[in-house]
């Protein structure tokens, strides 16, 4: 029996009380497109169960009527004037029957998985696909506070919870009731004393099903939570090995290691100690209404009935009474099982639901028109934005212009809010005042695709998706041709290394590839960035993991990336962007000074002595500064 455990800390526990009804919503939304395939499922599984029932009554048949010969050859719906007379015959045919129910029922048994693995195999598809493409179109506060492996649960989890109770759930309950009622309906229409007698471990069987569901269901409970914990200690072990390694810290972690999984040890011991004892009890209940049939049954047969019994009984009812009995106990255990997979199923379903249904999507007027750039003039006009809005704001009224083709550098403390400011280029979220216009088209009321296909977006940290270094170029320009690809490369100075590369452009990077450096990465993130061809350029610390030489051939090749089109560059390295058209220095989320780079050496501020420092002209900054830096870090402390 598989009962798995429940989830305790359910980060989409908001999610799930927005749904209402998610197992009609599951039949109704996915299992519709597959009618035919549950109808045929459940079809098959009421033919194939009857057919189980077949040979018993056929035994009891060749008992009493053609060996014993005590009652008339006579079957269900057939004129007995078509049945043969004679024993040899009737025998004969009596196997032909039996042996017909079992090819028929593999027939059907075949059919009933086809219908239920074809039903539960789709909708989870469906749903998989579904979930995904409406989980990727989440604004992404939806992603800042959650754990990967939090949202990978929903992807694969609880969709194949769902798929499982689909095909495993509908087919055990089908065959219970079946089974359950069918049997019983016959033991009582042969005979109601000795149905009776067979049927007392029912309600014994019942509660102690419920009983161990109860026992059981906290204890799996306990082992999932373990188990989490487990391999949260693991992975994170692994991917600290050096650490662990240089900080000589071994024998910690591997007694750290040690008492967790000992916990789960404990935790899994405790539920296998109930789970072993179930199994045999629930055998010994079913082994003493067994017993009772036995000697009822038995008792009967020879003519005497005990106590107040009256009825009689043939011995080929007898053999499918005691047969019939064996059959009932399991389906009645398994009732318990199937509930269970129910009440996961449902909150599987929640979560899935709850999920697409998520509020939160950056708002698009249905008929929003795509995004024309002419001259990719770009202006931010009054700017406010915070992330949270229970926060201090992280951008203040920003706003600058950037005229088409000029390119605008940002440069300011970690944590002043560039790379905020970018984002709202891209309509990664929604400005709180002001509005951000691009050749002045609010970005709010085009179609945000449009949006990101006309800007190039080179990050800091540059993600390789696991494919070939060419596929990784050819990123989101997927009909490039190979030529293009290497002309791209080549113009951000990657060329060269990827030619060194085991492969080539076949290499296989991305995680479990062939690593790359950072600034390898880099170089393949503005290939990547030169193949689009975008009318407006974002360079996020583009070449800040690149040593300097590096850095100057690529800048070369970035000249003439950024010639022509919009651009915007934050950098740490104020040499890179000193011949910006227009440099904004951004301080605690507003912008502190502004002008070029000889205008913001004249004014003489923060751009002026932070220049000086890098060109090592003085050695650190004036105390006015550094005094301001050290507030700053206070406060940012202070809010953590
Ligand atoms: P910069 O690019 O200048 O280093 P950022 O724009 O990355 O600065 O960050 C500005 C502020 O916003 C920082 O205080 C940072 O902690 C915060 N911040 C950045 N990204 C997020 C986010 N996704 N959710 C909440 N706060 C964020």
């Amino acid at each position: 029996m598989d009962f798995d455990a429940g989830s305790d800390d359910d980060v989409f526990e908001d999610a799930r009380d927005r749904v209402d009804r998610p197992m009609l919503r599951l039949f109704t939304g996915y299992g519709r497109g597959q009618w035919i395939a549950f109808v045929v499922g459940l079809f098959s599984s009421i033919v194939a169960r009857m057919l189980d029932l077949l040979p018993p009554l056929l035994l009891a048949l060749a008992i009493d009527a053609v060996i014993q010969q005590q009652t008339a050859y006579s079957l269900f719906l057939v004129p007995d004037s078509l049945l043969p007379g004679e024993q040899g015959a009737q025998l004969w045919l009596t196997a032909g029957i039996i042996a017909a129910s079992f090819g028929l029922g593999a027939v059907f048994h075949w059919s009933r998985n086809w219908g239920w693995n074809k039903f539960a195999q789709h909708v989870q598809h469906a749903l998989r696909t579904d979930t995904y493409e409406t989980m990727q179109r989440l604004n992404m506060d939806f992603f800042a506070d959650k754990q990967t492996g939090e949202m990978m649960s929903v992807l694969s989890n609880d969709v194949n919870r769902l798929e499982k109770f689909l095909n495993d759930g509908l087919n055990s309950a089908s065959r219970m009731i079946i089974m359950v009622v069918g049997i019983a309906a016959y033991l009582f229409y042969m005979n109601w004393q000795l149905a009776l007698v067979a049927l007392l471990p029912v309600p014994l069987i019942a509660v102690f099903t419920k009983r161990f569901i109860e026992t059981i269901q906290p204890k799996y409970a306990e082992v999932r939570s373990t188990v989490g914990k487990l391999n949260s200690r693991l992975e994170n072990n692994l991917s600290g090995i050096q650490i662990i390694k240089t900080a000589n810290t071994e024998p910690y972690e591997a007694d750290r290691v040690e008492d967790t999984s000992e916990d789960y040890l404990d935790a899994n011991w405790d539920a296998i100690e109930t789970r072993i004892t179930f199994f045999p009890g629930l055998r010994l209940v079913s082994g003493l209404g067994f017993v009772a049939t036995f000697v009822v049954g038995g008792l009967m047969v020879v003519g005497q009935p005990p106590g107040p019994l009256t009825a009689s009984l043939s011995p080929g009812q007898f053999v499918a009474f005691i047969i019939y009995t064996q059959r009932f106990v399991w389906p009645m255990a398994q009732f318990g099982q199937i509930i269970n997979m129910y009440q996961r199923a449902y909150a599987s379903a929640e979560r899935v639901f709850g999920l697409m249904d998520t509020p939160g999507r950056l708002e698009e007027a249905e008929d929003a028109p795509p995004l024309a750039v002419t001259e990719g003039r770009v202006e931010y006009d009054d700017v406010s934005f915070s992330y949270d809005s229970d926060d201090d704001p992280v951008l203040s009224d920003i706003s600058f212009e950037a005229d088409g083709g000029e390119t605008v550098a940002l440069v300011g403390p970690t944590g002043a809010g560039k790379s905020t400011v970018l984002k709202l280029l891209l309509r990664m979220y929604d400005v709180d005042a002001g509005a951000v216009r691009i050749d002045g088209q609010n970005v709010r009321d085009v179609q945000i695709q449009s949006i990101r296909r006309a800007i190039g977006y080179v990050s800091q940290e540059t993600f390789l998706f696991y494919g070939t270094v060419r596929e990784n170029i050819a990123y989101g320009t997927f009909d490039a041709t190979d030529e293009e690809i290497v002309a791209a490369a080549e113009a951000a100075e990657a060329d060269q290394f990827v030619r060194n590369l085991p492969d080539g452009y076949d290499t296989m990077v991305g995680e479990r590839g062939v690593k790359l450096s950072g600034g390898q990465r880099q170089r393949i993130a503005i290939a990547r960035a030169i193949l689009k061809d975008p009318e407006v350029l974002i360079l996020d610390e583009a070449t800040s993991d690149v040593d300097t030489e590096t850095e100057m051939l690529i800048q070369r090749s970035l000249d003439d990336l950024t010639a022509d089109r919009t651009t915007f560059a934050i950098a740490h390295r104020l040499s890179t962007v000193k011949d910006a058209d227009t440099i904004l220095v951004v301080e605690d989320g507003r912008i502190v000074e502004r002008g070029s780079h000889d205008e913001l050496l004249s004014a003489d501020g923060l751009y002026a002595n932070l220049w000086a420092v890098q060109a090592g002209e003085i050695d650190e900054l004036p105390a006015e500064f550094v005094e301001r830096a050290i507030q700053r870090r206070a406060r940012t402390d202070a809010d953590d």
